[in-house]
């Protein structure tokens, strides 16, 4: 199966930024999983956008410089999806991270709300042409959705790892407690699904690099994997008790990290709906 015509790049874009820390701004306060509702307007004024509105759950947004932003370039267009076109940016007037957004994990990067006031970017900045913006947007997801699949295996290993040592040196009624059956279900449990979420890994990545559409593939990973990295990570602090929800111990930072990972790049309950879809697509009767 071909992968999706997605809108062609004409030219170079060129980037001032030394050295360019990237990002992808799609949010709004208004439009998360439905971008059909992004509001950010970019009016056509000579050769170049007036930019408006605001962005928001952006990561990088205030460490980094460049970024692609959808915005809505044709408030009027039927359906709304196709009024909307990319930009390449660089943080300039008229353009500030308002406010870094407060979470429980993924501590390790920025999230950001972005304000648009009269920002003006050049027209020769649009990725694609106008109303391709959404095509540019969805075209890069299944690449994403293999990226945050391997986060949240990465998660269940480690979940795993930690585990398997632990459960040897904690000893509870004479004997360690990996010898009692309870934490061994747990144990062969958390091991497979980080085989099989690195196998559904895999199968989309190797798709994907062979050139074919692999958005089922992909929502499968992403969907199992990011689930597998949340499951691990609260079983492994069951098996930690009290160490497990101690700060001094790596579980809670697992804990923390997890969830993300079913939100991020297309909900965990979009995945589903995406795989079913696509069922019914390749299946037809
Ligand atoms: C730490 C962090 C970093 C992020 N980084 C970025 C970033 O760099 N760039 C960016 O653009 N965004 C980023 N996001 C935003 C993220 O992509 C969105 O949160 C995500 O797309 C979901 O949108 P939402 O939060 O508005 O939820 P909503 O779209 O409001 O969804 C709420 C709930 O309804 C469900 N739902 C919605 N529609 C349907 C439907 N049709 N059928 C069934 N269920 C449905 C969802 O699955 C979810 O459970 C980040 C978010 C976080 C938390």
């Amino acid at each position: 199966m071909a992968k999706a015509n997605l809108p062609e790049i004409t030219h170079s874009i060129s980037i001032d930024v030394e050295p360019p820390v990237a990002y992808l701004a799609l949010t709004e306060p208004d439009a998360g999983t439905d971008l059909s509702a992004i509001r950010l307007r970019a009016t056509k004024d000579g050769d170049h956008y007036v930019v408006n509105g605001t962005k928001t759950w952006i990561s990088n947004g205030i460490e980094g410089n460049c970024l692609a932003v959808l915005a809505r370039t044709d408030p009027k267009a039927d359906p709304p999806r196709k009024g909307l076109s990319m930009f390449i940016m660089e943080k300039g007037p008229g353009f500030t991270a308002s406010r870094k957004l407060e979470k429980i994990g993924y501590k390790g990067i920025d999230s950001a709300e972005l304000v648009f006031d009269n920002f003006r970017v050049p027209a020769a900045n649009l990725v694609g042409g106008e109303g391709k913006g959404f095509y540019c947007a969805v075209g890069g997801l299944e690449l994403g959705r293999i990226n945050v699949a391997a986060r949240g295996a990465g998660i269940a290993k480690a979940a795993l790892d930690y585990s398997v040592q632990y459960a040897q040196t904690r000893k509870t009624f004479g004997k360690p407690i990996a010898q009692h059956q309870a934490i061994q279900l747990k144990l062969g449990e958390m091991a497979t699904r980080v085989e099989a979420a690195r196998l559904l890994i895999e199968q989309a990545a190797r798709a994907y690099d062979a050139g074919q559409r692999c958005d089922m593939e992909a929502g499968m990973a992403k969907y199992f994997a990011s689930e597998a990295g949340l499951e691990n990570a609260l079983e492994a602090m069951r098996i930690h008790g009290a160490y497990g929800y101690s700060k001094e111990y790596p579980i809670e930072r697992l804990v923390r990290d997890a969830p993300l990972m079913c939100i991020g790049e297309g909900t965990n309950e979009m995945q589903r709906i995406i795989i079913a879809r696509q069922l019914i697509e390749r299946n037809p009767v």
